[in-house]
C-alpha cells in the first residue's frame, strides 16, 4: 500500500513562491512513478505575515506543522529592527530541536566551480551559539551578545557529523576559535575529543575558522564533513557554496531526532522577487534530502540524477549559473527529465 507523507509547506517570502511552486512541480513529477504520497499543506509565515497577524509565525502554522513528518520551508526575509520577530527559521530550529543543519557542496555539470569534483558538507550546530538571540544593551552605545554553548548540543551536532563521515569519506574536520574563544569552544572541542573514540574509522583534524575560510578556497578537495558551531557554520557555508556555483545551487537540511524542516541556504533574495530569474535548484535539492529523510531514497536520488543530467546536457540553464533560461523554463524541462528517469 502506497504511504502518504504530511508535509508543511510554507512558501516564505520574496523568491520563495516561486522556488516553491517550481518545487512542487518536480515533487510532483517524482511521485508519478513512487509508491508515496505527499500531502502537502500550505502555512502563513515570513515577513508578508506581520502586517495581518502581528507575527512572522502565526500559530495556526505552528500547530500545523507539529501535525506534519517533515517541513519544506521557502526562503524569508528577517526584519532586522530591534524588536521585530526573530528569524523563522531560528524560531523552528529552536523549536523542534533541529539541531543539525547540514548542507552538502558538490560540483555539479557545466556549473563553475573553483576545482572540478569537489563534494563535501558543511554540518552547523543549529539551535544556540551568537544565534541565541540574547542581546542587551548595557549602555547607550555598548551592548553585548550570548553565545551560548552547551555540551548538550555540541555533542549532538557532533554526533551527527561523525555518523555522516561514516557513510562518507570518513574524515572529519571541527572548526572552532578556540585560541581565543576559551570556554565556549573549548566545550565544542571536548565534545569531539569525547566522542572520536567512538568513531574509530574517522580521521579526525581541525581548523580554526579564521584558516578554515582561506583553505575551502585554496584545498576544498580535501575536505570530506565539516562540523563547526551556528554562526561560523552560516559564514563558511555560503562560502562552500559559491565554491561549487553558487547560492542558487545550495540545498539545505535541519534535523533532529524527531523532525526535519528542509529549505534553501540562501535567502528570500528580495532584488528577483517575480521576476522568473531565480534558481529553484537550491530549493529542489531541499526537496531531495527531504525524501532521504523520509526514508524515499529511490525518489531522492531521481531528483538529484534529473538535475545531474539536465545541467550535464548544458541546454537549459538560470541566468546565476551562466545559462539564458527563466525559473519556470528550467523547472518544465527539470520536471520532464524526472518523468524520463
Ligand atoms: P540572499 O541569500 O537572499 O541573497 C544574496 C544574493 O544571492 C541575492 O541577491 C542573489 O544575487 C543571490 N541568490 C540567492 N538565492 C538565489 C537563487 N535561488 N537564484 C539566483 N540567485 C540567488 O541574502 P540576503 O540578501 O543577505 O538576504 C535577504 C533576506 O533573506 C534577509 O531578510 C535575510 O535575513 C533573509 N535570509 C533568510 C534565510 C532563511 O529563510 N533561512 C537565510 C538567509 C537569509
Amino acid at each position: 500500500m502506497s504511504k502518504t507523507y504530511k508535509i508543511a509547506v510554507l512558501k516564505g517570502d520574496g523568491i520563495g513562491p516561486e522556488i516553491t511552486e517550481a518545487t512542487i512541480k518536480v515533487l510532483e513529477a517524482v511521485q508519478e512513478k513512487a509508491d508515496f504520497k505527499l500531502d502537502l499543506i500550505y502555512g502563513e509565515a515570513g515577513a508578508h505575515c506581520i502586517p495581518t497577524f502581528g507575527t512572522n509565525l502565526p500559530k495556526e502554522t505552528l500547530e500545523m506543522i507539529k501535525q506534519t513528518d517533515a517541513c519544506l520551508k521557502g526562503p524569508m526575509t528577517t526584519p532586522e529592527e530591534a524588536g521585530a520577530p526573530p528569524s523563522v527559521a531560528v524560531t523552528l530550529r529552536s523549536i523542534f530541536k533541529l539541531y543539525a543543519n547540514v548542507r552538502p557542496c558538490k560540483t555539479f555539470p557545466n556549473v563553475e566551480s573553483l576545482k572540478p569534483n569537489l563534494d563535501f558538507v558543511v554540518v552547523r550546530e543549529n539551535t544556540e551559539g551568537l544565534y541565541s538571540g540574547a542581546e542587551f544593551q548595557l549602555a547607550p552605545g555598548v551592548a553585548i551578545a550570548l553565545r551560548i554553548i552547551t555540551k548538550e548540543a555540541c555533542l549532538n551536532v557532533v554526533e551527527y557529523a561523525f555518523k555522516l563521515a561514516e557513510k562518507r569519506k570518513k574524515h572529519l574536520t571541527y572548526i572552532h576559535k578556540g585560541n581565543i574563544l576559551r570556554i565556549t569552544d573549548g566545550i565544542f572541542k571536548e565534545a569531539v575529543q569525547e566522542l572520536a573514540p567512538k568513531h574509530p574509522t574517522v580521521t579526525v583534524d581541525d581548523l580554526h575558522i579564521d584558516a578554515a575560510t582561506m583553505q575551502l578556497i585554496k584545498k576544498p578537495e580535501i575536505y570530506d564533513v565539516l562540523v563547526t558551531t551556528n554562526l561560523f557554520g552560516d559564514i563558511i557555508s555560503d562560502e562552500a557554496a559559491q565554491v561549487v556555483g553558487g547560492l542558487g545551487m545550495a540545498g539545505g537540511a535541519n534535523v533532529g531526532d524527531n523532525y526535519g524542516m528542509f529549505e534553501p541556504i540562501h535567502g528570500s533574495a528580495p532584488k528577483y522577487t517575480g521576476m522568473n530569474r531565480a534558481n529553484p535548484i537550491s530549493n529542489i535539492m531541499a526537496a531531495s534530502m527531504m525524501l532521504d529523510y523520509l526514508g524515499e531514497t529511490d525518489a531522492a536520488t531521481k531528483i538529484e540524477k534529473a538535475v545531474t543530467e539536465i545541467l550535464g546536457e548544458g541546454k537549459v540553464r538560470t541566468l546565476d549559473i551562466g545559462g539564458t533560461a527563466t525559473t519556470s523554463e528550467f523547472t518544465d524541462a527539470l520536471a520532464a527529465k524526472v518523468r524520463t528517469l
